[in-house]
C-alpha cells in the first residue's frame, strides 16, 4: 500500500505574489541584506501593528531576542527571568550574553508566565543576589499572556519586558497587538510560523532611534565613516532582500491565514465537544484574541481513558503529524542548573498536551482524514 500524503502540523503557505517580489529583486540586482523589499516589508509590519510601531527585520526571531538583550545591556553576571514553558530560542540568547536564565512556571489560563511566580522570583533574587535585568514573556501558540498582571509587576520593580511574540503575529489583547506591550518584542518568520520568509524575524521597537540602533547592531555596528569603523560589537543579523520579498507576499494573506487557523480551532472544538477528559486550548475571555497558530488539546488520561501519546501514535498511522507541547526549559538537560520558580503547571501541560495539524493550507480532504482518524480512535 502506498503511503498517504503527510498532513503537517504547520507548513509554509504561499499567497501568490511572493515570487513576483523576488523576481523584482533579481531584475534590479537587489540580492543583499537591504533593498526595496526590506523597506516595504518593514512598512507593512509597522502598519499592521496596533499601535503603529517601528520594525527592524532580521535573519531570525532568535536574532531579534538577542539584539533586545544586547540593547538592554544584559551581560555576564546578570539574570533574566524567562517563561519556562516555551521553545528553547526564547532562552538561548540569555546564554549568548553570558547571563543566567531564571525560569518561571505558567498559569493555567493562557499557559504563559505566571504572575505570582514571577513576583516570587523577583523578590527572591532581590534578597539573595540582585535585580534581574529583564523579563522574557511569551505569547505561546499565539495566546496573549496575562498582559496587565505581568506588566504591572514589571513596572512595580522597574524591570523591562521583552515580548517573545514569535508565534503571535496578529494576536491581540484588548484590541492591542501582541508585540507592542514590551520595551522590545521579537517576531519570527520561520518556515512553520503563521507567515514565513523561509527564515527570518523582526524586532519591534518603540522609537525610530531604537529601530535605527537595532539595524546598526544587525549590520556589524558600522559607524558613520567612509572606512570601516566600529565603536561597539556588531552582528550580521539583517534580513535579506530576497527573504523580505517572500514576506511582502505573505503580508497580503496574513489575515486570511489567521481566519483559517481560527477555523481549525473551531473544527477541533466541534470534534472533541463530547469527549470527557479532552480540553481544547482556548481564550479565557473576550479580552484575548489568539491567532491560534497551533491548535492544542490537553488529555487527562484518568478521565479520557487514553493518553495523548496513544492519540499521537494513532494519528501517525494515518501519516498525520501531531506533537507534544513544548518541553519546559527547566526540565531540559542543558538548563538543569538553572533556577526555577513554580509548581508543576508547565510540566503537566507537557505531559498531557498535544498540538494538532493547524496549517492554513489544510484541505477539506485533510480535515476529513483527521476527523475520521480521531473518531475512529475515540470509539
Ligand atoms: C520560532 C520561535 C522563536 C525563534 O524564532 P526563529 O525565527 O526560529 O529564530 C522564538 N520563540 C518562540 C516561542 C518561537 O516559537
Amino acid at each position: 500500500m502506498t503511503q498517504k500524503s503527510k498532513i503537517w502540523l504547520s507548513s509554509p503557505h504561499m499567497g501568490g505574489n511572493e515570487q513576483t517580489y523576488i523576481n523584482e529583486a533579481f531584475a534590479e540586482n537587489w540580492i543583499a541584506p537591504l533593498g526595496p523589499n526590506v523597506n516595504a516589508f518593514e512598512a507593512q509590519l509597522e502598519d499592521y501593528l496596533t499601535p503603529k510601531s517601528y520594525i527592524a527585520t532580521l535573519s531570525s526571531g532568535t536574532a531579534a531576542l538577542h539584539l533586545a538583550l544586547v540593547q538592554l545591556g544584559v551581560t555576564h553576571g546578570d539574570e533574566v527571568l524567562c517563561q519556562s514553558f516555551t521553545f528553547s530560542a526564547s532562552a538561548n540568547p540569555i546564554i549568548y550574553q553570558g547571563a543566567k536564565p531564571i525560569f518561571i512556571d505558567s498559569e493555567e489560563q493562557t499557559w504563559n508566565m505566571c504572575p505570582y511566580h514571577l513576583e516570587q522570583a523577583i523578590k527572591h533574587r532581590l534578597e539573595h543576589y540582585k535585580k534581574p535585568k529583564a523579563i522574557i514573556a511569551v505569547h505561546l501558540y499565539g495566546m496573549p499572556y496575562q498582559v496587565e498582571k505581568i506588566h504591572a509587576i514589571a513596572e512595580a520593580y522597574d524591570i523591562p519586558v521583552i515580548e517573545d511574540a514569535a508565534e503571535a503575529l496578529g494576536s491581540t489583547y484588548k484590541k492591542q497587538s501582541c508585540g507592542t506591550f514590551g520595551k522590545f518584542a521579537a517576531l519570527s518568520f520561520n518556515g512553520n510560523k503563521i507567515i514565513t520568509t523561509s527564515g527570518g524575524g523582526a524586532l519591534v521597537c518603540k522609537t525610530l532611534e531604537s529601530k535605527l540602533e537595532t539595524v546598526k547592531y544587525a549590520t556589524q555596528s558600522r559607524d558613520d565613516a567612509p572606512h570601516y569603523q566600529h565603536s561597539q560589537l556588531g552582528f550580521n543579523y539583517r534580513m535579506s532582500n530576497i527573504c523580505a520579498g517572500i514576506g511582502r507576499g505573505q503580508m497580503e494573506v496574513l489575515d486570511h491565514h489567521i481566519a483559517f487557523r481560527r477555523q481549525m480551532h473551531d473544527f477541533y472544538k466541534e470534534l472533541f465537544k463530547n469527549t470527557d477528559g479532552v480540553k481544547v486550548f482556548e481564550e479565557p475571555n473576550g479580552d484575548y484574541f489568539s491567532n491560534h497558530w497551533l491548535s492544542a488539546i490537553i488529555v487527562n488520561p484518568e478521565i479520557a481513558g487514553f493518553t495523548r501519546e496513544e492519540l499521537r501514535l494513532k494519528l501517525l498511522e494515518e501519516n498525520i503529524e501531531s506533537r507534544p507541547l513544548w518541553k519546559p526549559m527547566h526540565l531540559q538537560p542543558y538548563f538543569k542548573e538553572a533556577l526555577f520558580f513554580g509548581n508543576s503547571v508547565a510540566e503537566t501541560l507537557f505531559d498531557q498536551g498535544l498540538c494538532l495539524p493547524s496549517g492554513s493550507n489544510l484541505t477539506d480532504l485533510d480535515r476529513e482524514r483527521i476527523s475520521n482518524q480521531i473518531k475512529l480512535f475515540l470509539k
